[in-house]
């Protein structure tokens, strides 16, 4: 299982899914290492949930292969279970259970010890609830609860569907903090997100699906640097004449350049702003222009590039 000297810990192999009116997943490869985290982006209905449950073994390829540290669902799937965890958006717990109790309920399907019990509630920061009822938990510590759980058997590879959506601020930091500590430990993290905030944060490459296919695949960086640009400049002109519009586009060494007619607002990626403004603002006149800004370049302006849409759209 090792390629280049990495050892491969999950390998999807020419996955397809199809639904009654959706070609959600279509003929998918992709190859994970040990210790990477690996954030899956795209927009809504890109398919990352039907892939990712498809590595959970909740749902089933049409075709196509997985394989989990080289074991596969129809033969191990209880060794699958043991090295792998998983967290979901919104877990539903039963009625009067506490803290402690729900911990050691999941404990027992993995011949869990109570030492081990202890060092989740360490880790998402509730001993002092653990005998606290489930339900009095406000909606962050819940997920943390959920989290810990989920990676009540140590598992090698860690798969969240989107670990932080709906959660405040502070709480979402709190998944991040925990998320980083378990990669510290050395798991293997695969996330969905939304959140290109979250993506950054935690994991070193990013995969972009977008109508089931990959987009994108690599570290962040790498991604910007394919595209050449690492700047925006966003403006919004007073005058949106054809000649204005034609002589923008053919400023140089921008990479992408796109005017909206009915917003009158535009976007260029470029390399560096300050090289290419003056040339911008002799062009545009000052008569013409109602504004502008240059920032640096995100993922979800890459996205909009790709795919015409936002991240979270
Ligand atoms: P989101 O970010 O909104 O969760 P996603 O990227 O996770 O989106 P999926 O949930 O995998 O996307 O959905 C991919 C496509 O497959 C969508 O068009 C969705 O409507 C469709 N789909 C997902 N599950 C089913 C199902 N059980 N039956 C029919 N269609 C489905």
């Amino acid at each position: 299982m090792a390629e280049s000297g990495r050892r491969v810990i999950l390998s999807v192999e020419n996955v397809d899914k199809k639904f009654p009116r959706v070609h959600a997943v279509k003929n998918l490869s992709l190859k994970i290492y040990e210790g990477e985290s690996v954030a899956l982006l795209g927009p809504n209905g890109a398919g990352k949930t039907t892939l990712l449950e498809m590595i959970e073994g909740l749902q089933f390829p049409d075709s196509g292969e997985i394989f989990i540290d080289g074991l596969t669902y129809g033969k191990d799937e209880k060794k699958i279970r043991q090295l792998m965890g998983l967290a979901f958006q919104e877990t539903r717990f039963p009625e009067k259970i506490r803290v402690f109790e729900a911990l050691e309920l999941f404990s027992a399907f993995y011949g869990g010890t109570r030492a081990r019990i202890m060092e989740i509630l360490e880790l998402i920061s509730l001993t002092e609830k653990k005998d606290a009822f489930v339900n009095n938990l406000s909606g962050g510590q819940r997920q943390r609860l959920a989290l810990g759980i989920g990676i009540i058997q140590k598992p090698k590879i860690i798969l969240l569907d989107e670990p932080s959506t709906g959660l405040d601020p502070h709480a979402r930091r709190e998944i991040w903090r925990i998320m980083a500590d378990l990669k510290k430990q050395g798991s293997t993290l695969l996330l969905t997100t939304h959140y290109m905030e979250e993506a950054e944060e935690l994991c070193e490459r990013i995969v972009v699906l977008f109508k089931g296919k990959i987009l994108a695949d690599g570290p962040l960086e790498q991604l910007l640097d394919q595209h050449a640009s690492h700047e925006i400049i966003e403006f919004k002109l007073k005058n949106k004449s054809a000649a204005l519009i034609a002589k923008l586009e053919k400023l140089n060494k921008v990479s992408y350049f796109h005017f909206n007619k009915s917003t009158s607002a535009g976007v260029m990626h470029v390399d560096d702003a300050a090289v290419i403004l003056p040339d911008f603002l002799k062009r545009v006149g000052r008569q013409n222009l109602e504004s502008f800004a240059a920032r640096p370049l995100t993922l979800d302006d890459l996205f909009i590039k790709m795919t015409g849409r936002h991240l979270d759209g």
